[in-house]
């Protein structure tokens, strides 16, 4: 199958911004240059006007299978990627059972497959059912197909524990991505812990939570020589901590979320469980911080921590609602939002959630190089929208962002040369 890609504004991370015609063929990158012409038999896709990028990669997704099916499954988690422009996502273990050993790896990989939206690329746990205590078969792991290590969601708390996990995924070559969270801290914490919690009467996470982890991770990083990736980063400690470690060449990457630059703990008032995540919505001084973060490299990628919920679940008093919202839908807009605040040019938005990505776990994804898998996103940069969960692809709509005003539009979506998602307007 020919696709030709004709007029858009192409970029490519470091390679190419600028107009061109993007060529596919046989699933592959054919050929990006201006006035490409293609075979009558070809699929014909118009992009004037539209941005043409690399597919996105998200290094952080919640996709609930199995288990927890009726919040998200491969299938629908893969079509709500699809639907918000990411063509490759990191699966996060917390599944049940946990996503420990190679079956489970196995059965993801398989309903990714047959689901046929997004590449799926699993993280394994880095100890057995996430318990924090013995190390699970991480070469086995590996082999099986996961591209990371985390106990994301339960952190390990065991510092040994974890300086022998960095060990032996040092000894695998595979990043290990850490939730930067201290249990004995923020146990029993719901939200921020500050004024607004205080004022609302609920039960604050303090962000040292987060700092004195990111320290320890950092520390064992650099005594252990492991790739660290740290995961939705959310305070100015952690920033100024990534900062520093980044200043002494260690191989420490970050990633921020949509949400924790965008919203500040304010949104909590009102008791709205949509504002309820973990790491919590911070202060706005936290939240210029990250800004600050992605602005000058020390956080290197956009990811969404996609955590999807069912409405009776979110629907219960704030301290016993789960943590998370969805946010494959929503990532794009949001980020363009940092272009229009003059944080990001459009390149260096699209290389956090492109090309760094890939970068981090060393996915040869994320780029339009002559060669390269066609996985491809149309953008229309100017398109002028208002988030409507109900027209989400996600089984669940858990979103503090319902009936935003945003611009910037995912139009189109390839996979490996496939046609997997073109918009419909509302309204037809
Ligand atoms: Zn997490």
């Amino acid at each position: 199958m020919t696709i030709l890609i004709k007029d858009g504004h192409v970029i490519d991370p470091g390679r190419w911004n600028g107009p061109a015609d993007v060529l596919i063929e046989n699933g592959v990158i054919a050929a990006v240059s201006p006035g490409l012409s293609a075979p009558k038999t070809a699929t014909l896709v118009h992009a004037k006007g539209q941005l043409v990028l690399p597919g996105f990669i998200d290094l952080h997704v919640h996709f609930r299978e199995p288990g927890f099916e009726y919040k998200e499954t491969v299938q629908t988690g893969t079509a709500s990627a699809v639907a918000g422009g990411f063509t490759s996502v990191c699966c996060m273990p917390n599944t049940n059972p946990v996503n420990d050993n190679q079956s489970i790896t196995e059965l993801i990989l398989e309903r990714a497959k047959s689901a046929g939206n997004a590449h799926v690329f699993p993280i394994g746990a880095i100890t057995k059912s996430s318990e924090g205590k013995e190390l699970a078969e991480i070469g086995d792991l590996r082999r099986a197909g996961c591209v990371a290590i985390s106990d994301d969601g339960r952190p390990v708390m065991n510092s040994l524990v974890m300086r022998r996990a960095m060990e032996y995924a040092r000894a695998f070559d595979i990043p290990i991505v850490d939730h930067c969270e201290d249990l004995h801290l923020s146990e029993g914490g719901c939200m921020n812990e500050g004024l607004v919690s205080t004022e609302l009467g609920l039960p604050g996470i303090p962000a040292a939570a987060e700092d004195v982890m990111v320290a320890r991770n950092i520390s064992l990083a650099e005594l252990t020589g492991a790739r660290l990736h740290l995961a939705h980063i959310s305070t100015a400690g952690s920033v100024r901590l990534v900062r520093e470690a980044k200043s002494r060449s260690l191989h420490v990457t970050a990633e921020a979320c949509p949400h924790h630059f965008t919203l500040t703990e304010e949104v909590a008032r009102g008791y709205n469980t949509h504002a309820k995540m973990n790491p919590p919505l911070r202060t706005w001084h936290d939240v210029q911080a990250i800004k600050e973060g992605l602005r000058d490299g020390t956080i290197d990628v956009i990811a969404t921590d996609h955590a999807p919920h069912a409405p009776q679940e979110k629907q219960q008093e704030f301290t016993e609602a789960p943590f998370g919202i969805v946010g494959l839908e929503t990532a794009l807009p949001l980020t363009f939002g940092l272009v229009d605040e003059g944080i990001l040019s459009v390149e260096a938005a699209v290389s956090k959630l492109t090309s760094q990505p890939a970068k981090a776990f060393g996915l040869s994804k994320g780029t339009l190089a002559v060669g390269a898998d066609a996985d491809v996103v149309l953008v229309d940069p100017q398109a002028h929208w208002e988030i409507d969960p109900s027209r989400f692809r996600s089984r669940s709509r858990n979103t503090p962002f319902a009936g935003w005003k945003v611009k910037g539009q995912v139009t189109t979506t390839i996979v490996s040369g496939r046609l997997v998602f073109e918009l419909i307007p509302a309204g037809r």
